[in-house]
């Protein structure tokens, strides 16, 4: 949103500001400052030169907007910022990548089981952890597990109480045999290809940290949900109750073009057939029947016997016959599924009309389940 650079093409576009002083020409400062992408300076141009005899001046002078060379020095200096903004995203991917492959401790609250430099181990937290993982591997309950914890009043490292998420995440995490995870992914070393190892101490070896994960369904484990999850974090939302909830985005356009992306949230319905419904809290324009929605996410899920999102014959039978919990197929739709847009309804539309939520699906990857399975060190 750039209500002043808007305000701006509104002026130049009625010839006068809003005080009634007429508009003779833009000075700017920096062509940056004024469009970094293609669309604002298309918008620029025809605002500028909707009525005759305008002039565009800069720290290097006064240019002709109506001619091609005032154009296409308009256009060399978009390309100068375009290509600015990737290189400083590439910059901060280096970064990124190269910590990484150091093996350097990721920045942020300090992980259960370690010590506030993030390489030491906690040796109270690392019992518990190495204890439970030996535990799970028996076949323990991890419900029971957490159970255990909450009794001998263990607490995260931001005050959390322990539950069977939180117990999963650190479990499965590949930090406990001293592995780096990136995204969802083993980092691999690009020379080698093998796992980058951690400057941390590991509290298992890879043997027993790939025997607790076999335990558990992929969906669940840290790999698939990410390095935010894995620590107890104090404020535990209530779970979602619906399919869909955190992965719809809204279509709406506003009048500039620009799509909304807000949040859809549910809320109760007012139909017998929709008695929840999903809307946009940042626009309120964009809002859809829930069991559509989670309706359009479940075929999506059971009905692909084909590619790297099928689901296992067990798992369907499983999620079919309503065996299967709320939190579970969550974290399934959520191990596919990125996001999904969903454009505004039609006004008066009486049928469901499932095109109008549109999945964007992970790179298979992301999905897969198969790059978990490390070479060993
Ligand atoms: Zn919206």
């Amino acid at each position: 949103m750039r209500p002043g650079f808007d305000r701006l093409l509104t002026d130049l576009t009625w010839g006068c500001t809003g005080g009634g002083q007429p508009i003779l020409g833009v000075v700017c400062v920096a062509d940056d400052r004024l469009y970094r992408r293609a669309e604002d300076l298309a918008r620029f141009f025809a605002a500028l030169t909707s009525l005759p005899g305008r002039i565009h001046v800069d720290p290097q002078g006064v240019r002709d907007p109506y001619s091609p060379e005032g154009l296409s020095r308009a256009v060399q200096s978009l390309d100068a910022a375009v290509a600015e903004t990737q290189v400083r995203s590439r910059r901060l991917l280096d970064w990124h990548w190269a910590r990484a492959v150091e093996g350097v401790p990721h920045s942020g609250p300090r992980p259960f089981g370690w010590q506030e430099d993030r390489i030491t181990l906690f040796p109270d937290e690392a019992r518990l952890v190495k204890q439970a993982i030996d535990d799970r591997i028996a076949g323990k309950a991890v419900r029971a597990i957490a159970r255990d914890w909450c009794e001998l009043g263990v607490t995260g490292s931001r005050g959390g109480r322990p539950n069977p998420q939180t117990v999963t995440q650190i479990m499965t995490a590949p930090r406990v045999f001293g592995y780096r995870a990136n995204k969802g992914q083993l980092l691999l070393a690009p020379e080698t290809g093998q796992p980058v190892l951690g400057q941390w101490e590991p509290i298992v070896t890879p043997d027993e940290w790939r025997a607790v994960c076999a335990t558990f369904s992929p969906g669940s484990l840290y790999l698939h949900r990410g390095s935010g999850a894995p620590r107890l974090t104090g404020k535990e939302k209530p779970a979602p109750r619906h399919l869909a909830t955190g992965f719809l985005r809204c279509g709406a356009q506003a009048p500039d073009g620009i799509v909304c992306r807000g949040a859809l949230c549910a809320q109760k319905g007012r139909s017998k057939k929709s008695p929840y419904v999903y809307s946009c809290r940042s626009c309120g324009r964009c809002s859809i029947s829930g069991p559509l929605t989670d309706e359009v996410l479940e075929r999506l899920i059971v009905s692909n016997t084909e590619g790297p999102v099928r689901l296992s014959d067990a798992m369907r039978e499983r999620w079919q016959s309503g065996e299967m919990e709320i939190e579970e197929k969550r974290e399934i739709v959520g191990s596919v599924v990125a996001s999904c847009l969903v454009r505004p309804g039609v006004k008066g539309a009486r049928a469901w009309d499932h095109s109008r939520v549109e999945p964007v699906l992970k790179r298979p990857r992301h999905a897969g389940w198969s790059y978990a399975e490390p070479t060993g060190p």
